[in-house]
């Protein structure tokens, strides 16, 4: 039986590696040249702390007060799309408080269940990808944001994940070499970071070992269909006879769920990283900037990474180094040593989250034969090996590992 599997970023690749290990003879079709996308520049988070999802109660008004600052962490770009506007009623309609208590427990289940694909995967011989497990901290500056960090830390003890609020003592004990201007943070013990260019590295060894068939450069571009279900896939240079289609295409998810008829209310959103080797800027632990909405991950031995920004664009818009400016003025505010030059735009790595309209992932059938796995948003590292498997027990109608009730592709139809 034969698979196609369209997109090669973690969502894609994951699906094709446990719809192979099922008994599926696996291709993987690729518009890029699988060097590149979402899934190499991120943070590198595998977070379960991340139990918020984006629609959340206030993000609509910050996200009004950010936008017009050029340097600021979040940006809608004002637009006349269809496009935008549907995925923007339907993110205001449902970032309310109720929402967030829905979300709150499949956010933990499948991050959970994803972290221990991960730890699965890395049994495997040769299968690097600098995993550690040594948790995340929030760092905090203002008074507001040590209380909402309490509020926080009691939600996640609620849900059994282990959080600590820590005095700015204990985290100065944990990162002796770098001097801190915060508060306090709140320490996530249950969170664990990789280093996703290696975890990519290691799943591509693995497919090809495994006899997928990779191909790279061609873009789907249709199926011919027989009443529901698709006979054959078409790209810009070939046709595929196809019994499955998994279509992980990341934040091109809306375009290429409308090529059988399927609404997937889906925005890029853009953000921006900077990795440094070698560098004088060092951390022992992973650390999200609360105010200043930056991600910083120090991965595999020498390295480490800026991340951030949430720029609600198009994919084609050319990248606005202003953003860049500001995530290293955040860094510098948090950590006054860190004095990063800003690198020239051929340093700056930037990629597309796939944002659904309500913050969680999109997994499941729209046909009879194809499955939509996007909309991962801010935790599709995270969500990544768990996805896969996900698609995998799909394809395959075994039970679920955890309820997908919650990210039905078709929910807002
Ligand atoms: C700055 C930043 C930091 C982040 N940090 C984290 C983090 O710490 N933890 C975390 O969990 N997540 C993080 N994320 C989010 C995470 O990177 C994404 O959610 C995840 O990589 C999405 O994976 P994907 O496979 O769905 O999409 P992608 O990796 O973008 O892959 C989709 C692929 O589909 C291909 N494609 C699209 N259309 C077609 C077509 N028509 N034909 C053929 N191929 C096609 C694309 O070329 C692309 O290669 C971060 C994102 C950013 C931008």
């Amino acid at each position: 039986m034969k698979a196609i599997v369209i997109g090669g970023g973690i969502i894609g690749l994951s699906s094709a590696h446990y719809l192979q290990q099922s008994g599926w003879e696996v291709t993987v079709i690729e518009k890029n040249n699988f060097e590149d996308n979402a899934s190499y520049g991120n943070a590198g988070y595998l977070c379960p702390s991340h139990f918020i999802p984006l629609a959340s109660p206030g993000i609509v008004q910050q996200g009004f007060t950010l936008m017009w600052n050029p340097r600021s962490a979040f940006y809608v770009e004002p637009r006349l799309s269809w496009s935008l506007i549907s995925w923007g009623l339907k993110f205001m309609k449902v970032a309310t408080k109720e929402h967030l208590e829905k979300s709150a427990v499949p956010l933990r289940d499948i991050a959970l269940f994803s972290q221990h694909c991960y730890e699965e995967l890395g049994k495997i011989p040769g299968f690097e990808m600098a995993y550690e497990h040594k948790g995340l901290l929030e760092y905090y500056q203002t008074e507001a944001r040590e209380e909402h960090s309490h509020h926080f830390a009691d939600e996640a003890k609620k849900l059994g994940l282990e959080a600590e609020m820590l005095t700015l003592e204990q985290v100065q004990a944990m990162e002796p070499q770098a001097k801190l201007n915060i508060r306090g943070a709140l320490y996530f013990k249950c969170d664990a970071h990789l280093y996703p260019q290696k975890l990519m590295q290691s799943m591509k060894s693995l497919l090809q070992q495994n006899n997928v068939t990779m191909i790279g450069g061609e873009e789907l571009i249709g199926f011919e269909m027989q009443n529901s279900k698709v006979q054959k896939v078409k790209t810009n240079s070939n046709v595929y006879d196809a019994n499955l289609v998994v279509m992980a295409t990341g934040a091109w998810g809306r375009e290429t769920a409308k090529m059988i008829g399927h609404d997937l209310l889906l925005m890029p959103g853009r953000g921006y990283s900077i990795t440094l080797q070698d560098s004088p800027f060092k951390l022992n632990y992973p650390a999200v900037l609360q105010e200043g909405r930056v991600a910083i991950t120090p991965m595999d031995g020498n390295k480490i990474r800026f991340g951030g920004t949430m720029e609600i664009t198009s994919t084609t818009k050319p990248p606005r180094m202003n953003r860049v400016i500001g995530i290293l003025e955040a860094v510098q505010q948090f950590l006054p040593e860190f004095k990063i030059p800003l690198p020239p735009q051929k340093d700056v790595w930037y990629g597309y989250r796939p944002c659904s309209a309500d913050g969680l992932p999109y997994i499941g059938k729209v046909k009879e034969n194809v499955i939509v796995a996007t909309g991962h948003a801010m935790i599709g590292l995270s969500l990544g090996a768990g996805t896969g498997k996900l698609v995998s027990e799909i394809a395959n109608g075994e039970k679920p590992s955890v309820d997908l009730k919650p990210y039905n592709p078709s929910r807002f139809s």
